[in-house]
């Protein structure tokens, strides 16, 4: 069996980007990968167009990440959001410019930008190799000696790199293992829970909205009645709560309490681009003008075809009362639900619908210049493992990105 100077464990982001740029150090490289193809993830990021990366100031990119950017210094030093549009660009990945700054491939396609960087990483001499699962680090008179398989084969290497990601869609591969490899060679892993995750809602009209997509709406979030955080964009309902950017968003500002069954409501403001008086005064021009016909001819006017149904039931009118017969009550009543569309939250959907994991293996036990333990000479962790997290908006890919590369330029010949 031989020695390879560098085993990569996971040929996610991370991965690839670490086994490239070790083969480019001139090391021998093998990336393992437990399911049958590489890049399962990457290929279904960005809703299949993959979002890779955010071109914000290296500043305001660092308020998205918690909880200790700091520790990123050193990686996006050496490798950032520029340098990555560059490497893509230098493979054959053109790459385009989207609100917010997020950065996509041209073509919109994750399945190509994947394959091109598998591709990349053969180019360089790493070997990738599918259907290997590892299950244990070997380490012996506490000297990294290489990875043991499922099937309990050794393969033997110099130094070894988890690059196993977090727990999140645990279909594509990333099913937590190298929590238990960081746990095992004695590192501190803070506690796990989904992040950036649809949220769960009480009310019972809830299932009627499904698939009720809602664009430019205003969300305070109250919690234990306390207004604690606000968001403006695109909102989603599905079978049992809401999704979409903002709620995502909003799910990594609010998850602890989320977790501590705290009384929280998503307070949606259906028409935030109309102030209280300007919205009034054009529900009476409205109530005037529509005369004998009824309430729900009014809303329809105001809200999606969807919204309707559920929206006049909250309000207890009839919808067959007349637009000129509504009390100045039941106007303001309107008026109100428009701008205070309650819902309550009594969960998150899990780690199957987590677009990342929250928690992993601690920063202050890894060196933030080269990515290797501080415990364990020649074992490296980069990517999700990490007790790294961010906003949706292309940071996370980037800290996958930047972390392996670190690493891969850094492992000692
Ligand atoms: C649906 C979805 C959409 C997303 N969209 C975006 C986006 O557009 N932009 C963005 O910035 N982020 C996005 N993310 C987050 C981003 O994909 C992850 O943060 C990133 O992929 C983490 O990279 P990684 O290399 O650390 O781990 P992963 O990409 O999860 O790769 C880990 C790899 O390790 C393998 N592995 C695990 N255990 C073992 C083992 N024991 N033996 C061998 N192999 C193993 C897994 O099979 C997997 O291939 C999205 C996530 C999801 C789920």
């Amino acid at each position: 069996m031989p020695t390879y100077d560098v085993i990569v464990i996971g040929a996610g982001a991370s991965g690839m980007m670490c086994a490239g740029q070790a083969a480019l150090n001139g090391h021998q490289v093998l990336l393992l990968e437990k399911m049958r193809a590489p890049a399962c993830k990457l290929r279904i990021t960005g809703k299949g167009r993959c979002n890779i990366t955010n071109i914000a100031e290296k500043e305001v990119f660092m308020q998205h990440i918690g909880p200790d950017n700091r520790f990123l210094h050193n990686a996006f030093g050496a490798f950032f959001s520029d340098e990555l549009v560059s490497f893509f660009e230098s493979i054959g990945v053109e790459t385009k410019k989207e609100q917010g700054g997020r950065i996509f491939p041209v073509s919109d396609k994750a399945t190509e930008l994947s394959d091109s960087l598998v591709k990349w990483v053969q180019s360089t001499g790493a070997i990738i190799q599918c259907h290997s699962e590892i299950k244990d680090i070997l380490i012996e008179d506490g000297q990294i000696k290489g990875v043991v398989l499922k099937d309990n084969n050794k393969i033997f290497a110099k130094s070894v790199v988890v690059a196993t990601g977090g727990k999140s869609y645990p279909a594509t591969g990333s099913t937590g293992d190298g929590y238990n490899f960081a746990t095992i060679t004695g590192h501190h892993v803070s506690p796990l829970h989904p992040l950036l995750v649809p949220l769960r809602a009480s009310e019972h009209f809830i299932k009627s909205l499904s698939g009720l997509h809602l664009k430019n709406i205003a969300v305070t979030v109250f919690i234990e009645g306390i207004k604690k955080h606000e968001a403006f964009g695109e909102l989603e309902f599905n079978d049992y709560g809401i999704e979409g950017p903002i709620v995502l968003s909003l799910s990594r500002k609010c998850i602890y309490d989320i977790m501590a069954d705290k009384k929280i409501v998503f307070r949606l403001d259906l028409k935030p681009g109309l102030s209280d008086i300007q919205l009034d005064n054009r529900l009476k021009r409205d109530m005037n003008s529509l005369g004998k016909l009824g309430l729900y001819e009014l809303l329809r006017g105001l809200l999606p075809q969807q919204l309707l149904k559920v929206f006049i039931e909250k309000l207890g009118i009839s919808a067959d009362k007349k637009c000129g017969q509504l009390t100045s009550a039941e106007r303001e009543n309107i008026l109100h639900l428009l701008k205070n569309f309650d819902i309550t939250i009594i969960g998150h959907a899990g780690y199957e619908r987590a677009i990342i994991t929250g928690g992993g293996v601690s920063v202050k036990e890894i060196h933030p210049k080269t990515m290797e333990s501080k415990l364990v000479k020649n074992l490296y962790f980069i990517g999700e493992v990490l007790d790294l997290d961010a906003d949706t908006g292309g940071y996370n890919l980037q800290i996958a990105f930047s972390t392996g590369y670190l690493a891969g330029i850094s492992i000692k010949r």
